[in-house]
């Protein structure tokens, strides 16, 4: 199994349909190959070797597309860069992977002189960009055109395909190393789960560097799909771009749902053409979840479970168990259940299995199990245990096998010896009218040890206080999960993928004492 005879598949099978749009550009299958075995050609001609990263610091575009298929095609591993990173954390990250040569955009053109001081790895620069190449860097677009096409490495199985870092959403983000055999299992999945299919046209506006959008394009390779590629998330810029191409698929973080289906613009676009909206990486409440499906009621909502360690994907929640059926049993609340290439438990501290319906940590066993983290062999032996990859996360199962995301279990709050889940705070909070973002995270109190507090973005224009918020919890959920403090602020932190930052909302409030994770 490898992950490029995807695209050698779409070009024997619609050598001219369009395979990327980007920036007024279109390609067809037959151009993308041709461009990814000249490139693959370039990286060989570089002296890579198989197996050896090969970086990317670059906003979404169609060359980000090539650059995951050529260096595959090459034989090589990716080692796609956070494009929030500052430049001592990507030198860090590439001395720490050892890679050598890096793609970079216009965007990022700026940062390489403090990169290349600080990095000892770091040897050949390309540049990503229709213009010349900045100095003391390789143009892309003249390696393309000069290079002779190679023919496939084909790198399969075991074989490392990438080194992918963690979201950094609880810390230093980790490098997990991923197999041929790990992407592709996970890109057909879709295709087997029937949550990809065949003539789709996928929008990738989530970071092109997180394993989140990574995998949707997999699947979207994996049935011969159309990719449109927007640089960066912008409501704007992906409302017109659902009307201009026609899309049909895109997958969304939860905050970004947020931004798009609040903006006041929304309906003044047509998003007739969109068929299937792909989410996750991030709990979502329960009020954006009906906002968004109110917003754009003719698409069929999917949301998907997983962690970069799983290659991504562990569950899925398809269109079907958002409506009727599903709201019956509540699992619509739910993450959905394990993919046909998973198995889910959850467990206590001990690895025994929970009976039903109670609150464990959720372990995932299957093929897309990463072949562990890069150069931590202490954190991949406590990660898997006999091969069931430990998330970190809480969760419990239903009779029937739905899997429900209760927290972090860093996140966790303990307040009076009571657990209160986040995720069920937020989620009550969240269906506020005013409201139109919150986090909830634990800060210290003198006697209870924790104490539920909220942060919360207002939507524009509404008033809402604490007191008023505070009282609409305790008609909603037990007095112990309500909020004791609340903070309005303007904006949350988010990572570079997207996800609200809670270790930084909660670090002011833990300067001076140290916080008990349960
Ligand atoms: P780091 O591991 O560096 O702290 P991260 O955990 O955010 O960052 P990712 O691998 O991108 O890195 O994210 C995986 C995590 O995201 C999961 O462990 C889980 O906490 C959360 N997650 C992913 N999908 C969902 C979902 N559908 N519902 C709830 N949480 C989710
Ligand atoms: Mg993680």
């Amino acid at each position: 199994m490898y992950l490029t005879q995807s695209l050698r598949r779409a070009i024997q099978q619609s050598p001219n349909a369009t395979a990327s749009i980007y920036n007024g550009r279109q390609r067809s299958f037959t151009q993308l190959g041709d461009r990814v075995a000249r490139f693959a050609g370039a990286l060989r001609t570089l002296d890579v070797q198989p197996g050896d990263r090969v970086g990317i610091l670059s906003l979404n575009s169609d060359w980000y597309l090539e650059y995951y298929m050529a260096s595959y095609w090459a034989g090589a591993a990716v080692n796609p860069i956070n494009i929030r990173w500052s430049a001592a954390e990507i030198a860090y990250s590439l001395d720490d992977c050892e890679t050598h040569i890096l793609l970079v955009d216009d965007t990022f053109v700026p940062l390489i002189p403090e990169i290349k001081n600080l990095s000892r790895a770091l040897k050949t620069l390309i540049h990503l960009g229709d213009g010349p190449a900045p100095q003391g860097m390789l143009s892309y677009e003249a390696l393309v055109a000069e290079a002779a096409p190679v023919e496939d490495a084909m790198r399969s199985g075991n074989d490392l395909a990438g080194v992918f870092y963690t979201g950094g959403t609880t810390g230093s983000p980790k490098g997990v190393m991923l197999s041929h055999g790990n992407l592709y299992t996970n890109s057909i999945l879709g295709v087997a789960e029937g949550t990809v299919r065949r003539g789709s046209i996928g929008l990738h506006a989530a970071p092109m560097f997180h394993l989140a959008d990574g995998a949707f394009m997999n699947g979207l390779f994996a049935a011969g799909c159309c990719h449109v590629m927007l640089p960066r998330f912008d409501p704007i810029g992906v409302l017109q771009a659902i009307a201009a191409h026609g899309v049909t698929d895109m997958l969304l973080v939860p905050t970004m749902i947020q931004m798009l289906v609040d903006h006041p613009d929304i309906h003044q676009y047509d998003l007739s053409s969109l068929q299937q909206m792909l989410y996750g990486a991030s709990p979502i409440s329960e009020g954006l979840l009906d906002r968004a499906m109110k917003a754009i009621p003719h698409a069929g909502f999917i949301q998907a479970y997983g962690m970069t360690e799983l290659s991504p994907v562990a569950t899925i929640l398809k269109p079907e168990m958002h409506r009727e059926k599903g709201r019956a049993k509540g699992w619509h609340r739910s993450a959905g259940r394990a993919t046909v290439c998973t198995e889910v438990r959850i467990v206590d501290t001990e690895g025994n299995e929970l009976p039903r319906g109670e609150v464990g940590e959720v372990v995932v066993r299957g093929p897309g199990v990463m072949l562990g983290y890069w150069n931590k062999p202490a954190e991949t032996a406590a990660a898997i245990r006999n091969g069931w990859m430990h998330t970190g996360d809480g969760g419990r199962m239903d009779e029937d096998g739905y899997v429900f995301v209760v927290d972090r279990i860093k996140d966790m709050i303990v307040t009076g010896g009571e657990n209160v889940y986040s995720i069920e705070v937020e989620s009550v909070i969240a269906t506020h009218p005013a409201v139109a973002a919150c986090a909830v995270i634990g800060t210290p109190h003198e006697h209870w040890g924790e104490q539920v507090h909220v942060f919360i973005v207002r939507k524009p224009g509404q008033v809402l206080e604490a007191e008023e918020l505070i009282d609409f919890c305790k008609a909603r959920i037990a007095s112990y999960k309500c909020p004791r403090e609340v903070s309005f602020v303007e904006t949350m932190p988010l990572s570079g993928a997207g996800k609200i930052l809670k270790t930084t909302l909660r670090a002011p409030f833990w300067a001076h004492q140290e916080r008990k994770v349960a």
